[in-house]
């Protein structure tokens, strides 16, 4: 079987170097907050260039600490309105009406599967705050006019950056380009932890110093307690993980794209809707390879006859979700549409040539 991610062979290439940083927290005593916490800041904080970086339990916290250290410094306000793209992974939605915000839902691109930026401004009204885009299956969307529009209107720019770490835009890394992004480090997330772990960035001091102390029970001093907080720590043995896969990230993105780039150039069959390999393509990191077919279960299960495992991302939008009644009867149509037709492919930076060739094949021969 050709596995759709094999998280194993992934960590294995790092273990001599893993194993060492394990046993060096165990050696030290010292298990959470500790030095590998402040290294990984830090050295996420250079590879970004982005002033703060805070580590956090997971990235739906990431995003989550955003928006409450919003309210808390009175920026935003219970009821006030984020305008969310509808396609997201529901982690996105979440962090915004745990918060007691209303997301406002925006169809999608069918060219990148990215919020159409064109449908953003129709959207807005006193109650807007915030703009949370999200940067799906690890391609970047942003403008100019995006940021612009954000800036007329006064509004927060957050960036979902949980699958585009590493992506660029005109030299800007993700998680730079807004006021303030979550990150995830899911293991299976192109940075992954062996268990959960997040980080939030930003670019103002009065901002990270806020969310560092809701993030620690909302004290900005032991025994303290400024805020309601929450306790979502980076896990010391994870930060430590992370320091040493870090290292590597942008070697492993670059075998995603050519990986990519394969499949974009040689899967030939009418049956089937590629994506779109960018000209700019520091852009996208390839989080997943996502491509569209109007029978998508049995593309799927002549796939796993075949042996290759894929997954569906994701099967059932947010505002179609249970959890969501109050959102079920909105029709977004292309967002519909999409999940619908969405079928992820195998791609990772250890996927061997012999896999890629036969995924390729085996595609080539689909007949519908
Ligand atoms: C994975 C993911 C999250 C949540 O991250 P966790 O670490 O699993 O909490 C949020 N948004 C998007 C788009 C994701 O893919």
């Amino acid at each position: 079987m050709i596995k759709f991610l094999d998280l194993q062979k992934i960590n294995l290439q790092y273990k001599p170097e893993i194993e060492a940083s394990l046993l060096s927290v165990f050696n030290s005593g010292w298990y959470l907050h500790g030095e590998e916490n402040q290294a990984f800041e830090k050295n996420l904080s250079n590879y970004l260039n982005v002033p703060f970086v805070i580590g956090v339990a997971n990235g739906l916290d990431a995003l989550r600490l955003i928006l409450k250290a919003y309210i808390e410094l009175g920026v935003m306000n219970e009821g006030d309105e984020i305008i969310v793209p509808a396609n997201t992974y529901i982690a996105s939605i979440l962090a915004i009406t745990d918060n007691k915000l209303v997301p406002v839902f925006v169809e999608p691109s069918l060219e990148n599967y990215n919020i159409d930026i064109s449908r953003i401004e129709q959207k807005i009204t006193k109650k807007t705050k915030g703009i949370m885009i999200v940067h799906l299956y690890g391609q970047i969307i942003f403008s100019k006019e995006l940021n612009l529009l954000a800036k007329t209107h006064n509004l927060q720019l957050i960036e979902d950056n949980a699958q585009a770490i590493g992506a660029e835009w005109e030299g800007i890394k993700s998680g730079n380009l807004g006021d303030a992004a979550g990150f995830s480090f899911y293991p299976g997330k192109n940075l992954g932890a062996l268990g959960d772990g997040g980080a939030v960035t930003c670019k103002d001091e009065k901002l990270a110093k806020t969310i560092r102390a809701i993030a620690n029970y909302g004290s900005n001093q032991k025994y303290n307690n400024i805020y309601k907080g929450l306790n979502s720590r980076l896990d010391e043995l994870q930060a430590g993980i992370l320091n040493v896969k870090l290292k590597y990230i942008d070697a492993d993105n670059q075998k995603r794209r050519l990986i990519a780039k394969r499949y974009c150039n040689e899967i030939k069959n009418s049956k089937i809707i590629l994506p779109v390999y960018p000209n700019k393509e520091l852009q996208h990191v390839w989080h997943l390879f996502v491509i569209r077919t109007s029978n998508r279960n049995k593309l799927q299960t002549y796939l796993n006859e075949n042996n290759i495992q894929t997954l569906i991302h994701y099967p059932i939008p947010p505002h179609q979700q249970k959890a969501y009644k109050e959102y079920n009867t909105i029709s977004l149509p292309i967002t519909e549409q999409i999940h619908q037709e969405v079928l992820s492919l195998p791609i990772s930076p250890v996927i061997t040539e012999d896999e890629i060739n036969a995924v390729i094949r085996i595609i080539n021969n689909y007949n519908g």
